[in-house]
């Protein structure tokens, strides 16, 4: 027994968190359809695709597995596809991101102040959480509603001056775990909209008409996952009986189109769907939360990477009804974006932007009746990738901030 322990403890301690030495983030541009097809047919190696292959004009980010580096690179070379290097040796941002992170905490203890420009573990974001609701008591109240597969609290912060059941906007960010500057920017949002009240006029008029619930870690343990384990972790945790695979994609997992184009239904794929709609009790969790609600007029979702200012559909290439307006209220939110640092953003259906997918959390939101449905994809453009550098944080949620304003705006503007 004690032989047993022994060797768990070193093994656990040993081979615990994958390693990414000698992978390789490329960038493949396809340029014909039949290039296309050879890249799908790439996707039985089990590659993790940042962004997936879709059509000619978008070009593919992978990352590649340090064995099988040298064959992809020929296979490509033999179809003549092009493609370059993004990330040389995805490890070595790795461990300088891990670098930063133990200089800021060291830095953090220090001083004793919370720094928003750096990456934090969950229990830290939890801390801070309990600081902002205490130091904003009058304005902010946490709310669990829920509990994670692999039981973490799903804490919500409620902005509210009062009335009841006023008219409502939703704003969530990590559904995706591995997209660490959605939690970083969502974290530092919750932040700021407290200090704007009665600062700036603009949010006072927002938050004296309606409330604002934000939800900073949408998949908490796959948050810590990415933490402990494999940076790269996209899904939540789940176990399904009859398969070794974990997790689903909880953005393929809601009640819309569900099971359709663009996801998986094999549970070892990243767009695995999971085994029915609303499966994962994250993504049931904020749907039953929004229905019991029930005056919600906004849900707005933050990812990354690409860029991009999303609106409804993803499950079919069709335009929504409220097309023209939706349409124009993001160009303005990418605008003033732009603004800023000149960060530029491409607006326009799910669709039409990325690719057709299903299951999508702003589809079942606007298909439930909530016009302003919108998803962000946050910096960069790929030559992070998901490894954004700490430095950009801030610079990115306050330009993000600047599209949020406007949608806040809009929203207060027009009821309906
Ligand atoms: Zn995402």
């Amino acid at each position: 027994m004690k032989a047993l322990l022994f060797w768990a403890a070193l093994f656990g301690a040993v081979f615990c968190e994958e390693t990414f030495v000698g992978d390789q983030v490329l960038r493949i541009r396809a340029s014909t359809d039949e290039q296309i097809q050879q890249l799908l047919s790439l996707e039985s190696l089990q590659l993790d695709y940042w962004k997936a292959p879709r059509s000619v004009d978008s070009p593919v980010d992978v990352r590649v597995p340090f064995p099988s580096v040298q064959n992809v690179k020929a296979f490509l070379e033999h179809n003549g596809i092009e493609y370059e290097i993004m990330i040389d040796d995805l490890q070595t941002l790795l461990d300088e991101e891990k670098e930063e992170i133990s200089f800021s905490q060291t830095l953090e203890s220090r001083s004793g102040t919370f720094n928003f420009g750096t990456y934090h573990t969950l229990d830290n974001i939890y801390k801070a959480i309990e600081g902002l609701t205490a130091a904003y008591s009058g304005l902010i109240t946490r709310q669990q509603i829920g509990t994670s597969y692999e039981g973490r609290p799903l804490y919500v912060l409620k902005f509210s001056t009062g009335g009841s059941n006023r008219p409502a906007i939703w704003l969530d960010a990590g559904i995706h775990s591995r997209e660490w500057v959605t939690q970083a920017t969502a974290l530092w949002t919750v932040n700021q909209l407290a200090s704007q009240y009665k600062r700036d006029a603009s949010i006072t008029s927002l938050l004296d008409q309606m409330d604002v619930y934000i939800l900073i870690v949408t998949n908490p343990d796959g948050y810590v996952y990415t933490h402990t384990d494999n940076r790269m972790w996209r899904k939540t945790r789940s176990k399904k009986s009859g398969s070794l695979c974990v997790g689903a994609d909880p953005n393929r997992n809601w009640d819309a189109g569900f099971g359709g184009p663009g996801t998986s239904a094999n549970p070892c794929s990243d767009t695995y769907h999971g085994p029915s709609a609303e499966s994962e009790v994250e993504v049931k969790s904020v749907a039953n939360f929004i229905r019991n609600h029930g005056n919600f007029k906004a849900f707005l979702t933050i990812h990354s990477y690409s860029q991009l200012l999303m609106y409804p559909f993803g499950y079919k290439c069709t335009n929504p009804a409220d097309k023209t307006e939706l349409d124009a209220v993001a160009k303005s939110a990418a605008n003033a974006i732009t603004s800023l640092y000149g960060t530029k953003y491409t607006v326009g259906t799910i669709c039409t932007t990325i690719y057709q997918a299903s299951g999508g959390s702003i589809d079942w939101s606007y298909d439930y009746g909530i016009k302003y449905s919108f998803a962000f994809e946050l910096r960069d453009t790929g030559r992070y990738g998901f490894v954004l550098p700490a430095s950009q944080i801030i610079p990115t949620a306050e330009e993000t901030w600047l599209g949020l304003k406007k949608i806040f705006e809009h929203v207060r503007d027009n009821p309906y």
